[in-house]
């Protein structure tokens, strides 16, 4: 056994010891859910700057130090977490880090991973068979018209991605020449900012985003898409992309994608549905209605580390063609470039990422575990609670949700004064037994929850409104 084995078993152990005791302890509830402290303070418990100067953070000091380290975090484990889209881990996607943190393979070249190479071809052609847009059994195989689509780290680059691949459809030569001055983007206002930003990346600039008229839930009315796209034409422009939520980030809502999809279709418009959190219907023979009308999508965004059970972060960016993912970051004809022989699959050639990790394997050790009716179920219960959670705040008088949610995010209120939901909010969090977020729905300020935690049950949304009345009368 060489020293290094023999120190990463004994921090090892002790490390493990005390994640399992931090885990069960966040399950039932026994430590606040959060307890913010200040920078220095943090800085000083741990002693970090000592830590750097000095080294010596081995075995013996590592139980400590963790515990303190732990103190300090978010526990997302713990019931009263129910503040945003990040997936409370599947264990299996924790030991799927460790190997990989042991492993370290930089799998988006073949020879420098091959396992992780193949677990993300295979975990990719499961997200592209829940879009109905077939399997590919190697990315360079152009014979067989399929789907195709890649791992990111995170759904911002995913999306950023997606439009890059809607530039090189709509206008190929802007890879080598720049972006024509023609170019716009339809999306609705709830889109993601991560739309926005990636539309300056790319160099069109923020303002190139026409956006969609939606409804008081703020959820794209298709019948109005017509018109705009008439008004864009008439002004001497071509719409690049048009960008759907599945669902919107603040609401939960899930546009309608196939009326939008039967329209941009018809008009020969890319559609990108920015659906990281909401494509996880798909796995789902209950819910998957909610995203129908992908299959007439041209790209998708989907995030593991959202409602697939991984740790952050995992995303893939799917294409409905795979000769349009072949053209995002290569202009020259593809088919061409891979007609030498080649051994594997280098996803590198289609990431805004060099160096990449090996993100497949956390969500194939995911399903792996629970197969896909473990996650179907899953799903479904969050998704399930969260209208039943509707039902219970609408039923307390002083609260009001407007929404009937049809994924496992709801809004609501309590009054109607916007600066009260931020006060509520912020005594929440300093209470220490709740973590939720809050979101504007067309300029009013909402709570929202996001029920990711399959702790979350109906005892503790009651004791939530319970608080948030108590916090009410406190702040009269
Ligand atoms: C979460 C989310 C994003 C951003 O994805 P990250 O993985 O956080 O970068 C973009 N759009 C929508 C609709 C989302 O829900």
């Amino acid at each position: 056994m060489t020293k290094d084995s023999k120190s990463l078993q004994d921090a090892g152990e002790i490390v493990l010891q005390v994640l399992a005791k931090y885990l069960s302890e966040s399950q039932e509830g026994e430590q606040p859910v959060l307890s913010l402290r200040s920078i220095r303070e943090i800085a000083d418990t741990l002693q970090l700057e000592s830590w750097i100067r000095n080294g010596g953070l081995n075995a013996p000091q590592v139980a400590n130090f963790l515990h303190t380290y732990l103190d300090n975090t978010i526990r997302m484990h713990h019931p009263g977490y129910i503040g945003h889209q990040v997936s409370i881990p599947h264990i299996n996607s924790a030991l799927a880090e460790l190997i990989h943190g042991v492993s370290n393979n930089p799998m988006a070249i073949y020879e420098m991973g091959p396992a992780a190479a193949v677990m993300e071809l295979v975990v990719v052609n499961w997200m592209l068979e829940k879009a109905g847009w077939g399997q590919t059994d190697s990315l360079h195989d152009a014979t067989t018209a399929s789907g195709a689509g890649v791992l990111t780290h995170g759904g911002s680059l995913a999306n950023l991605t997606a439009l890059l691949g809607a530039r090189a459809a709509i206008a190929p030569e802007a890879w080598e020449q720049g972006n024509p001055q023609d170019l716009v983007i339809l999306a609705p206002a709830s889109a993601h900012y991560s739309v926005s930003r990636a539309a300056a990346i790319i160099g069109l600039g923020t303002q190139s985003i026409i956006p969609l008229p939606v409804d008081k839930r703020e959820v794209v009315i298709p019948d109005e898409i017509p018109a705009i796209h008439k008004s864009v034409i008439e002004n001497g422009q071509r719409v690049m992309a048009l960008v759907a939520n599945g669902c919107a980030t603040s609401t939960g809502l899930y546009d309608p994608l196939a009326e939008i999809g039967a329209y941009c279709q018809s008009a020969n418009i890319w559609l990108h549905v920015d659906s990281p959190h909401g494509a996880a219907a798909l796995v789902s023979d209950k819910e998957r209605h909610l995203m129908k009308g992908i299959e007439l999508a041209d790209s998708f965004t989907w995030d593991a580390h959202k409602m697939l059970r991984t740790s952050t972060l995992c995303t893939a960016v799917l294409f409905r063609e795979r000769q349009a993912f072949q053209q995002v970051f290569r202009q020259k004809a593809s088919y061409i470039f891979y007609e030498k022989e080649i051994f594997g699959i280098d996803f590198i050639e289609h990431t805004v990422e060099c160096t990449k990790a090996g993100l497949g394997m956390k969500l194939f050790w995911v399903i792996a575990a629970e197969g896909e009716a473990g996650l179907a179920t899953y799903v479904d219960a969050q998704f399930a609670k969260t209208r039943r959670f509707y039902e219970i705040v609408n039923q307390r008088s002083g609260f009001h949700s407007p929404i009937i949610p049809q994924s496992n995010i709801l809004c609501f209120r309590y009054g109607t004064d916007d600066q009260m939901q931020v006060t509520i909010r912020d005594q929440l969090l300093r209470n220490g037994n709740f973590h939720i977020s809050s979101t504007e729905i067309h300029g009013e300020r909402f709570l929202r929850l996001s029920v990711m935690n399959p702790m979350t049950d109906e005892v503790t949304i009651g004791k939530l409104l319970d608080e948030i009345e108590s916090i009410a009368v406190e702040i009269g």
